[in-house]
């Protein structure tokens, strides 16, 4: 028998059944308030809204669901779109190539010179915005 996924109106619990594919579209009893809970179709899973804004499963173990999956946290920090910290584990930065450092110390080392070159001939320094660190 597959498991099934319930949502509880009376009580706002989410909590998974096994149960008869012949049957799959009847409700079933909350196993905490008793009452009948209709299933949910498993696309609308991340549409409920409930406790804080996520759902609560039963039995209720104080954790939160966050597209479907269980996290024991909610969203404190920035995230992407749709990520979660427990689920989505940072990226880590990418390493810079010995290409990308030899560009960069060169880059520095001819700014370097151009700056010592212009305040030889006594011009004014000019701020130039077009060059970025990250470029
Ligand atoms: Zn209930």
């Amino acid at each position: 028998m597959p498991l099934y996924e319930y949502f509880c109106k009376s009580c706002d619990g989410m909590f998974e059944a096994l149960g008869a594919v012949s049957r799959a579209q009847e409700p079933a009893p909350c196993p905490a308030c008793g009452k009948k809970a209709g299933r949910i179709p498993p696309t609308s899973f991340s549409a409920f809204t409930m406790r804080d804004g996520y759902p609560r499963s039963i039995p209720d173990r104080g954790t939160y669901y966050h597209l479907g999956k269980e996290v024991k946290r909610r969203i404190t920090g920035p995230v992407r779109m749709n990520e979660h910290p427990e689920i989505n584990k940072p990226r880590p930065k990418p390493r810079k190539t010995k290409h990308d450092l030899d560009v960069a110390r060169e880059k520095k080392q001819i700014a370097a010179r151009e700056k010592a070159r212009r305040s030889a001939s006594g011009l004014a320094e000019i701020i130039d915005r077009s060059a970025r660190d990250d470029d």
